[in-house]
């Protein structure tokens, strides 16, 4: 893989171009290059056979300018220090984005949760997070849920960091279960987020929402949501995929059903009634609205050739190459860009903290609504941007969210 294609160098392009497009002072392109702390430890568990197990973690605070560290924990193979860092950056410009008084940042453990159990799983988040304690914590970093870890993992970590305390602390983390102070809503609502921004988009082109024709890479927390949340809203899911590989049904699946087979099976491949097709005929689907919802560099330029959606909703962080992304603003796809549209995830977790500080439970409707209001104008502000500067819309969104972290910098002035 070329340099330019890790995570990192893709996010280093993007902020050079955001840089040159704002006149950036060179020092502070500088800093925002790089991390302000990366964290690595290695985190040492009993195995369930009774080895030792010896795992690979880390957290990366890149910019904390504009608010406390804020971002997911990643377990996957493929984590390493490139991949963390990369997605740090895009949280502290997703933050900005939608203006919310966050930084960014991002942690990651190298390993297989598919092979590990329920009990491995559980030492592991609880060494790390001691690993970590010192530089977590409600007003200085607040983790949340990302590939492969979920409510449960956030529970863990919220207890961990309680015990450590000495009482509990439920906002040092968000994405947490309901009982333990989650926020209604959150496990649904960087979809709904992804879905609202398709949905603005769509009436850009004068295109109903409704009736829509949607194609989906990836079928976990993020996918399996926005399938939800389109086909309940009207549109049509015609191919999901996961790891595993892709399926299509021109007529149309029922996302609850391919969930419940998801569930049943471990994959969406194999569902009664459509046809198996690989991850990249997922991509090159006809359909109106693409969201793909796995992981980095899905989309490469050869196949953003043959992508024919005309809005592409990116649900997951960084899936489109720098020459993807030019081939598809040639192509006149309308792409919204992961710092904006996946950011609804980070929004609600916002809420999530703000309850938390206060003690108090906001009712289900009042997080979407706050949550609608937020996003439109967020959409709307990167759109607008995109048709003044005559640019992509990640060239929109990234001017937004760097020129206001640049702002506060200046601001802030350098200590001493
Ligand atoms: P998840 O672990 O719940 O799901 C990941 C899904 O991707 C799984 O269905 C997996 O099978 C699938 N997948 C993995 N490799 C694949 C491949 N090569 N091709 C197709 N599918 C593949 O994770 P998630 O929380 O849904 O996160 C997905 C993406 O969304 C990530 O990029 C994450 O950073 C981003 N994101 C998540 C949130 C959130 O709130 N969970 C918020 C913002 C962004």
């Amino acid at each position: 893989m070329g340099k330019a294609l890790t995570p990192y160098g893709v996010a280093l392009e993007q902020l050079k171009l955001a840089a040159e497009k704002l006149n950036l002072e060179p020092g502070i392109h500088e800093m925002l290059k790089f991390p302000k702390r990366s964290l690595t430890v290695s985190v040492t568990i009993r195995m369930d056979n009774g080895d030792i197990g010896v795992f690979s973690g880390c957290r990366v605070q890149h910019m904390d300018s504009r608010g406390p560290f804020k971002g997911g924990i990643r377990y996957h193979p493929n984590v390493d220090l490139d991949e963390v860092t990369a997605l740090s950056m895009w949280m502290t410009w997703k933050c900005a984005v939608v203006d919310i008084p966050y930084g960014g940042a991002k942690g990651g453990i190298c390993c297989n949760p598919k092979e590990m159990s329920k009990g491995e799983l559980e030492r592991m988040t609880r060494r790390f997070t001691s690993m970590i304690f010192d530089i977590i914590g409600p007003y200085r970093d607040v983790p949340a849920p990302d590939v492969y870890t979920d409510a449960q993992t956030m529970a863990w970590i919220m207890d961990t960091y309680s015990q450590m305390k000495g009482y509990s602390v439920p906002e040092c983390v968000t994405g947490k279960p309901i009982s333990i102070g989650g926020s209604e809503g959150r496990s649904e609502a960087t979809s709904l987020g992804v879905d609202i921004c398709a949905r603005e988009a769509a009436k850009q082109i004068n295109m109903k929402f409704k009736g829509a024709t949607v194609a989906v890479q990836g079928y976990g927390n993020v996918g399996w949501n926005a399938a939800k949340i389109a086909y309940d809203w009207g549109a049509k899911i015609v191919a999901v995929s996961d790891s595993a590989g892709g399926i299509c049904c021109k007529e149309g699946l029922n996302p609850y059903k391919v969930y419940e087979h998801k569930q049943k099976t471990g994959s969406v491949v194999n569902f009664r009634g459509s046809e198996n097709i690989t991850n990249e005929e997922v991509l090159q689907t006809k359909c109106d609205i693409l969201v793909p919802a796995a992981l980095e560099n899905s989309i490469r330029k050869d196949a953003a050739a043959d992508i024919k959606a005309k809005i592409v909703a990116e649900g997951a962080n960084g899936p489109t190459t720098p020459d993807a992304d030019k081939a598809l603003f040639e192509k006149k796809v309308i792409l919204i860009p992961d710092i904006l549209a996946n950011a609804g995830g980070v929004t609600a977790s916002y809420y999530e903290w703000v309850q938390n500080l206060e003690r108090e439970h906001w009712p289900l409707e009042e997080v979407n609504s706050k949550l609608e209001t937020k996003m439109c104008k967020a959409f709307n502000d990167v759109y607008a941007l995109s048709k003044k500067e005559k640019c992509e819309m990640r060239t929109a969104a990234l001017m937004l969210g760097v020129g206001r972290v640049a702002e506060a910098i200046k601001v802030l002035g350098l200590w001493p």
